[in-house]
């Protein structure tokens, strides 16, 4: 799984350090966001897609991961990269 445009980006970044992220999706509000790997890490896996339920932080409902949607790496959070 090569990206050319990361590729390049890699030579000019020797430690970017890329994150992985998933797409979180609310139950109750329709609230969606990508949540870091290292905050779904921190959680336990107990829903049964594998990934944490996590609080939704503007409703504070079932803030589930959406499977559907591949994840992305990336150093930033991915609505606000490039
Ligand atoms: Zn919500």
């Amino acid at each position: 799984m090569t990206d050319p445009i990361w590729d390049e980006f890699l030579q000019f970044n020797p430690n970017p350090n890329p994150s992985s992220w998933y797409k979180y999706h609310c139950r109750s509000c329709d609230h969606t966001d990508w949540i870091e790997d290292i905050v779904v890490d921190a959680f336990p896996p107990v829903e049964p897609e594998g990934f944490p339920a996590i609080v939704c932080p503007e409703c504070g409902g079932s803030f589930r991961c959406d499977t559907s949607e591949p994840v992305k790496r990336s150093r930033q959070h991915p609505d606000h990269a490039r």
